[in-house]
């Protein structure tokens, strides 16, 4: 029995600053509506000060589950009691699940990324991948290629450094991949594009009008490669645009966003995610705000 004034809501959240555009809540109250249970998922937009004193409180939330967001996804760990597998070795929680007093950390960022691969019929297996960008989303990236026995992984960011830091935390679980770090230069990205069989642009370039294109049409390959944009909004970067014309394979950031929702969902509530909702959902959000 409830005590009295105790309800039976189930609550959900993303923590994450900024949040203005989030379509979470949108996709994930669409799946929790789907099935008629009794619960809301909050954005909860505050500052890593904030949130950090909310996370010191974590044993007296009232929450049944979580999403993270950037900048939280690495800070949060040391509050929970445990991270899964997957989430340990990448290093960045985006979901926490509480299974009875403690609180459970996971990462379905990479399993998002390789739901846009499988749309795409793309099999990683023994394949070379050239990866733009070194940020939060390249490193889910990144395990999810590593995980899916990619050949080479060639990583290539304005600083280098942080792809240094990647190809560290994940050599020793995927020592079979042979990893490559080069410079963003012209130079470097067309020799790798040359022998590439996917192209994953995890830069936020292309996501603003103006924005340059971020590989010369000259270098692309002239074997059929696929092109894989993690930008969802606009749908299709200058980037797609003419892997597109150049009749490449295309894959944007679409999936990907709604399936790491998706796998959150599964772990939450034990019942499977309805994929069709979820996306019409985001696809509302995103596009008809
Ligand atoms: P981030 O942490 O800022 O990382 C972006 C990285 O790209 C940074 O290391 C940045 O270097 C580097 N970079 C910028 N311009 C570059 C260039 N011209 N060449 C090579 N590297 C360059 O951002 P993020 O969170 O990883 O997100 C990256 C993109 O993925 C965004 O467009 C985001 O919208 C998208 N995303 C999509 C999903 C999805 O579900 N589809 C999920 C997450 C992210 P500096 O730090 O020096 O700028």
């Amino acid at each position: 029995m409830r005590a009295p004034g105790e309800s039976d809501l189930k609550i959900y959240g993303l923590f994450g600053y900024p949040l203005a555009h989030t379509v979470s809540p949108a996709m994930q109250d669409a799946a929790l509506d789907f099935y008629g249970m009794k619960a809301i998922y909050f954005a909860f937009e505050k500052s890593a000060e904030k949130f950090q004193y909310l996370m010191k409180h974590l044993k007296s939330l009232q929450l049944e589950g979580f999403n993270v967001t950037v900048p939280f996804k690495e800070i949060v760990i040391p509050y929970l009691d445990r991270l899964d597998s997957m989430a340990r070795k990448i290093g960045a929680v985006n979901t926490v699940k509480k299974q009875g007093k403690k609180w459970i950390g996971f990462n379905t960022d990479y399993q998002g990324f390789l739901e846009g691969l499988k749309k795409a019929r793309f099999h990683a297996k023994g394949k070379n991948a050239v990866i733009l960008g070194a940020g939060g989303a390249s490193r889910a990236v990144c395990f999810g290629l590593a995980h899916a026995g990619i050949r080479r992984l060639t990583i290539l960011d304005v600083i280098e450094k942080k792809a240094v830091d990647i190809v560290r935390s994940y050599r020793k679980f995927y020592p079979a991949v042979e990893w490559k770090v080069q410079p963003m230069k012209d130079e470097f990205l067309e020799p790798a594009l040359k022998e590439a069989d996917l192209l994953v642009n995890a830069t936020p370039i292309g996501l603003h009008e103006n924005d340059p294109l971020i590989v010369s049409k000259a270098f692309f390959p002239k074997k059929r490669i696929l092109v894989y944009d993690l930008i969802y909004k606009p749908r299709e970067t200058p980037l797609l645009k003419l892997a597109k014309k150049l009749g490449h394979s295309v894959v944007n950031g679409e999936t990907m966003l709604v399936m790491q929702g998706a796998k959150a969902f599964e772990i939450w509530t034990n019942k499977k995610a309805p994929v069709e909702v979820m996306r019409k959902a985001m696809e509302n959000a995103l596009h008809h705000k």
